[in-house]
């Protein structure tokens, strides 16, 4: 799904062909790609027929390019495989076009902007700009305080200058969830999907469950920082690149899937400790991390309140330190039959934690829902100990 960086790609492409262009025509191949256009305001083809472009403007994952007159914008959102596609007049198509705007700029000619979508996820409506909550400028590449309706509850995302540091700490504060929840949540800071998400908390060595409610306000600015740099790098590298999907207007793919170290490398060693990367499921999606980096921390011993300890989420047991004895493991004598697992949904099964204290590099990782017998990586970790001690 294209993230921040995809869109940004997609913006900055664009700008120099829209920016004081005049839309000549429009053709809908999909009626399903205007679900996001409310037609009481007009049909989407007459409302846009004869209108001048300004400058695309981006919060998050929504684009918008403001109409003239300032009050209506074509807003743009890609969904999951969604394309803006820049085009010569009469040039063929290969995706699948679901609309098409005809536009002339004053000096560069005429172009057609083909919105491709596979999966019709994606959307375009004209919508009405009202005024931010903050005063500030609706997103990146504008300097009016206007927001289109159906973008105004979407946060601003992080590297936008008008974000609140201090009010996204405060509004993780009053959550009672994991961070990566908090990190896809678009009311809370948007533009972050699951592949940043993912890159950010194995940068910033925290664990896709830990509650948020457990982060220092220093961990949660090192947290934010380290999403910047991960966004921030993807943006120079034209957005990261799985399959054709994820191109910038010219149909050219990024680069950033060469610079992943946890997103989509299930198997391989983690670029900082070499323990292999783990994938596992989460709300129909996978989090990759790495369990020695990214390790579950309990919350602090003692909340603030009796109504703070009773909101505070359940949290499964802290993986064993690595070189910690097995005797020493919590809760490793406690777990007596596989169903103890029931409910678990992340973290190593304490049983086998008895046999890691010795290898670190063949520890196994263990996948909650198995059963706790010891693995076959496992018995080859006790096997090479135990011709290590003869
Ligand atoms: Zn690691």
């Amino acid at each position: 799904m294209p993230e921040l960086p995809e869109v940004e790609v997609v913006r900055a492409g664009l700008a120099p062909a829209v920016t004081g262009a005049t839309i000549l025509g429009v053709e809908v191949f999909e009626p399903r790609s205007l679900r996001r256009h409310d037609t009481s305001a007009g049909d989407f083809e007459s409302l846009l027929t004869g209108r001048t472009m300004s400058t695309p403007v981006r919060r998050g994952k929504f684009l918008w390019i403001p109409l003239d007159g300032r009050t209506q914008a074509i807003v743009a959102h890609l969904g999951m495989s969604g394309q803006i596609l820049l085009r010569e007049p009469g040039v063929v198509e290969t995706g699948l076009l679901r609309i098409r705007l005809h536009i002339e700029h004053p000096l560069h000619g005429e172009f057609w902007v083909n919105f491709v979508d596979q999966r019709i996820f994606g959307s375009m409506a004209v919508d009405k700009l009202v005024p931010t909550a903050d005063g500030a400028p609706g997103g990146l590449g504008t300097d009016d305080a206007l927001v289109p309706a159906q973008v105004a509850h979407i946060a601003r995302d992080p590297l936008d200058p008008a974000f609140d540091d201090a009010s996204f700490a405060a509004a993780l504060g009053r959550k009672n969830t994991g961070i990566k929840r908090a990190l896809l949540d678009q009311s809370l800071i948007s533009g972050i999907g699951n592949i940043y998400a993912d890159e950010a908390l194995w940068a910033a060595k925290l664990h896709y469950e830990q509650p948020v409610r457990s982060l220092s306000r220093a961990k949660i600015r090192t947290l934010l920082s380290e999403v910047r740099l991960v966004l921030a790098k993807a943006l120079a590298e034209g957005g990261t690149s799985f399959d054709a999907q994820y191109v910038n207007v010219n149909g050219a793919s990024g680069y950033f899937s060469h610079s992943l170290n946890a997103y989509g490398q299930e198997g391989k060693p983690c670029p900082r400790c070499g323990t292999l990367i783990v994938r596992e499921q989460f709300m129909n999606r996978s989090s990759h991390f790495c369990p020695h980096c990214q390790k579950l921390r309990r919350p602090r011993a003692t909340p603030a309140t009796a109504a703070d300890a009773s909101a505070a989420p359940a949290a499964p047991a802290a993986p064993a330190a690595p070189a910690a004895p097995a005797a020493s493991v919590p809760g490793a004598r406690k777990l007596r039959k596989p169903g103890d697992l029931t409910g678990r949904t992340s973290g190593v099964v304490p049983d086998i934690a008895a046999c890691r204290a010795g290898v670190p590099e063949l520890w196994p990782v263990a996948r909650v829902g198995v059963s706790p017998t010891i693995s076959a990586s496992c018995r080859s970790a006790r096997a090479v100990r135990t011709r290590t001690r003869r």
